[in-house]
């Protein structure tokens, strides 16, 4: 459960641990790799196992050093409970295991992140629907519903093209509705905006990229941010009805995803996340000044067609991104004129490194339509507005100038 928070961001992430007692006076919460929990009294055992007592069972389910980093992503998106999986999709996924049934409907935005798209065709495939809706326009995702629409998807800023969603009228649509309202804020991170604000039930966030920041780590978690009412939800499992209502969500992601689809995240992994964490709100900055100094140099360039970044004022929702993030991530994509090669620009980059990920320390570069979305093909890629020559870049701490120059001297070369 999470304390409001009453620190700026930062301090609360370096200080959240502590608000309960930590082993030995430990600073870190311990990497706990025990994977199952024995009780003196085995009364204690059946109790945690029933639900009326809580404690740990079975790593699986429930792990103390991944449950102190689902208190900190609750507290870094002002939450009501977290759960953390092996992966952003593990925690997508989750969704789908959880709550999704066959002749379910979603409304989900056209522009995903790849792997996301591609598990919205996988589930058409066991019988949920999906409606793909340019949702920049809430009037898109109203025309989409259906009395079988369980769900409405967005990604705050859509990697790579970086179309940023109506996210207010879509949460007040979704509340009006009863619908169940799930934020995909990877790209922003709680730092830059949190869902709840407009109205989220549930946050997807990719810990593996702005949380953890490092590329050295895999995870996902979902956070439920308590403004949904799940008596509006039609497939709660009886059994979990026993809870309050503001539980039920969870409950059913723990046991019908967590526990009986098994996409946990490590101990080890959840260690690496948290100490990814503490830095995450300087590591934003830092990324956002440069990208936004990157994007200004890339349209200021005419052998550079576009330009792809909320940051910029003719960017078509810069205004929705201003009104709504702290500041315009770390996120950008640009399409080179067409007779200059993508390929051979990449290989003069001396800093920027081809390579796939986002939110890593360095700044990488991918030529999108060649590698990340080459699988769905040039029709689907057109639809979502990927440019055959597009290149995402992921910005990364690097200097600025020192940035600034290898794009500079690549763009020349
Ligand atoms: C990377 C990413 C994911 C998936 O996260 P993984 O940890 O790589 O599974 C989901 N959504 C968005 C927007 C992402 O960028």
């Amino acid at each position: 459960m999470s304390d409001k928070p009453s620190y700026g961001f930062t301090t609360t992430i370096l200080h959240g641990d502590r608000q309960k007692s930590i082993e030995h006076g430990s600073l870190h919460k311990p990497i706990h790799t025990s994977v199952a929990f024995g009780y003196k009294d085995a009364r204690d055992l059946a109790a945690v196992f029933q639900g009326k007592q809580p404690g740990y069972r079975y790593g699986r389910q429930g792990n103390p050093t991944v449950s102190a980093l689902e208190d900190k992503i609750t507290k870094m998106e002002d939450g009501y409970a977290t759960i953390c999986f092996s992966t952003g999709m593990a925690a997508i996924g989750a969704i789908c295991q959880s709550l999704l049934r066959a002749g379910d409907h979603v409304v989900s935005s056209a522009f995903l992140f790849g792997n996301t798209n591609s598990l919205w065709q996988t589930m058409g495939g066991l019988g949920v629907n999906v409606a793909f809706v340019d949702a920049t326009d809430v009037s898109n995702v109203e025309a989409a519903i259906t009395p079988a629409t369980r769900i409405v998807f967005v990604e705050t800023i859509a990697n790579p093209r970086t179309q940023v969603a109506d996210l207010k009228r879509i949460g007040e649509l979704c509340r009006a509705r009863g619908i169940l309202y799930v934020v995909d804020n990877t790209m922003t991170s709680p730092y830059l905006f949190r869902p709840k604000t407009v109205g989220a039930g549930l946050v997807v966030n990719a810990l593996t990229k702005a949380i953890a920041g490092h590329g050295n780590v895999l995870g996902g978690a979902l956070t439920d941010t308590g403004l949904y009412d799940w008596n509006a939800y039609p497939h709660i499992v009886e059994n979990y009805k026993k809870f309050p209502v503001i539980q039920w969500g969870m409950a059913q992601i723990r046991a019908k995803a967590l526990r009986d689809f098994g996409g946990t995240l490590g101990p080890e992994a959840a260690h690496h996340v948290a100490i990814g964490a503490e830095t995450m709100a300087l590591r934003q900055q830092r990324e956002c000044e440069n990208a936004q100094a990157v994007a200004e140099l890339l349209a200021a360039d005419e052998r550079v067609a576009a330009v792809h970044y909320p940051g910029l004022p003719g960017h078509p929702q810069h205004h929705i991104a201003k009104e709504l993030f702290r500041s315009y991530g770390a996120l950008l994509s640009f399409e080179l004129r067409e007779d200059i090669d993508c390929f051979d620009f990449l290989n003069r980059m001396k800093l920027a490194i081809p390579a796939s990920n986002l939110g890593d320390t360095r700044t990488l570069v991918i030529p999108v339509a060649h590698t990340i979305f080459y699988e769905m093909g040039a029709e689907r890629r057109a639809s979502m507005g990927i440019a055959e020559s597009l290149i995402r870049v992921s910005i990364g701490l690097e200097d600025t100038e020192d940035l600034l120059e290898d794009f500079r001297q690549a763009l020349a070369g």
